[in-house]
């Protein structure tokens, strides 16, 4: 029998289709090369705790039909995101507010506050004479000043992009909140959380009913012949695999974790625990309980799961997780792209298909507003 749909991918954006599909009375049939579901978000759990095989996952959306989708397949916790961070063995509190400030100059206001950052950043905003900042270090210096920027930015951006603050682009640095209140909340988003019982029920709930195989290469197993069982295409792959890399290959950033068993309960009392200096060879500890246990189930569950994250150049073989903001490599999928659009029957979609750096909400929220 015929299906409507073959979905190569079962992330976000092919399971959150293949749910949609199914609404709508559409057969469909996802496959994955990993041996389970789920793509990034996929959790193993280990000693007891969801541990975020691919990446700590955290939610967060201003999109309340988002939201209430999600939730109406498993209800979302209270998880909020307050990574903190160590910087040669003394402690800040991130995004940069008040507290963060305090522990960096001892201001108690934010009157203070503002007039330490005006001297911090006064020497960069001078040399810019006028100018836009042109590439990340000038964009954080004249933001936050020179002690966050030598202290909490530069050690930490420098090992997550393998490139020098001043080789980066400004862009990437405006997105974190600079906040004169005491508010540790690194989202400003109005909703956030993690699925209770964990990523996998997520998922799960939106392939319920629905045809799956795992461990099955699209490239091995359908590629020339999907057409004889689908009468579409829904391809979450990466873009250049499916034209056999003929302009050429786009280049990614990965990161590889280093994950251990602690036998204590609690191992660093957060989550997210950043180290930004540079020495450091990591650039954050993941303590994956804390993203589902809380008050005394911490201590009730008596081991804990932690992983050291390593950001990596990519290679053959690895997993490809961030897409590559230059000219090179936007110009590359741009290309890319145009040859996506001109292919009959085929949608292409998620962070591989599209090669964009999506968070999870957007990604659903552009399955929920296609026409299925
Ligand atoms: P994916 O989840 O990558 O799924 C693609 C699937 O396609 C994979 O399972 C893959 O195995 C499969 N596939 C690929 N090629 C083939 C093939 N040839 N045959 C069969 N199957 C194939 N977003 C947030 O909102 N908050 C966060 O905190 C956050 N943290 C992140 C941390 C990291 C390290 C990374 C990389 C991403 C993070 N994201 C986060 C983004 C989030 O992971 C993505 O938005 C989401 O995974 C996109 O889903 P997707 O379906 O497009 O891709
Ligand atoms: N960043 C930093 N110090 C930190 C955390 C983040 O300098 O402790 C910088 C870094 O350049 C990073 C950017 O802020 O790329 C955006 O951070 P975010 O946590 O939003 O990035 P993500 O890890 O989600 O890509």
């Amino acid at each position: 029998m015929k299906y409507d749909y073959l979905i190569v991918g079962s992330g976000l954006f092919g399971a959150t289709f293949a749910y949609k599909a199914k609404k709508a009375g559409k057969r469909c049939l996802v496959i994955d090369k990993r041996p389970q579901l789920g793509g990034n978000v996929y959790c193993e759990n280990i000693e007891g705790i969801n541990v975020h095989k691919y990446g700590a996952h955290i939610f967060h959306t201003n999109n309340k039909k988002v939201w209430d989708f999600v939730n109406s397949i498993v209800e979302f916790n209270r998880y909020t995101n307050c990574p903190v961070a160590n910087y040669k063995g003394k402690l800040y509190n991130l995004p940069f507010n008040m507290n963060t400030f305090y522990q960096m100059w001892g201001v108690k206001t934010p009157a203070e506050a503002v007039a330490k950052i005006e001297e911090q950043k006064a020497e960069a905003v001078a040399a810019l004479n006028g100018r836009e900042p042109q590439n990340l270090e000038e964009q954080a210096l004249t933001l936050v000043g020179k002690d966050i920027f030598e202290k909490l930015i530069k050690g930490y951006t420098e090992k997550q992009w393998g490139r020098s603050c001043t080789e980066l682009p400004a862009f990437i640095i405006k997105r974190l909140p600079v906040r004169l209140i005491f508010d540790n909340n690194y989202f400003n988003d109005k909703y956030q959380g993690i699925p209770e019982g964990g990523y996998n029920k997520l998922i799960d709930g939106l392939l319920e009913g629905i045809e799956t195989k795992t461990s099955v290469d699209f490239f091995k197993e359908y590629k020339d012949n999907w057409r004889e069982i689908a009468d579409k295409l829904v391809y979450t792959g990466a873009v250049d695999e499916y034209f056999d890399f003929k302009l050429g290959k786009l280049d990614w950033r990965t990161v590889s974790f280093q994950t251990r068993v602690e036998d204590t309960p609690n191992f660093q009392g957060n989550a997210v625990v950043n180290y930004t200096e540079r020495e450091v060879p990591y650039t954050r500890v993941i303590e994956h309980k804390h993203f589902e246990m809380f008050g005394q189930a911490v201590y009730d569950c008596p081991k804990t799961v932690v992983s050291e994250e390593y950001s990596t150049e990519y290679k053959d073989g690895m997993e490809p997780y961030y897409p590559v903001n230059n000219d090179k490599n936007n110009a590359l999928a741009e290309a890319y792209r145009q040859l996506a659009e001109k292919e009959k029957d085929v949608i292409f979609g998620g962070r591989l298909g599209t090669y964009k750096y999506y968070d999870m909400a957007p990604v659903i929220e552009i399955v929920l507003n296609m026409d299925i």
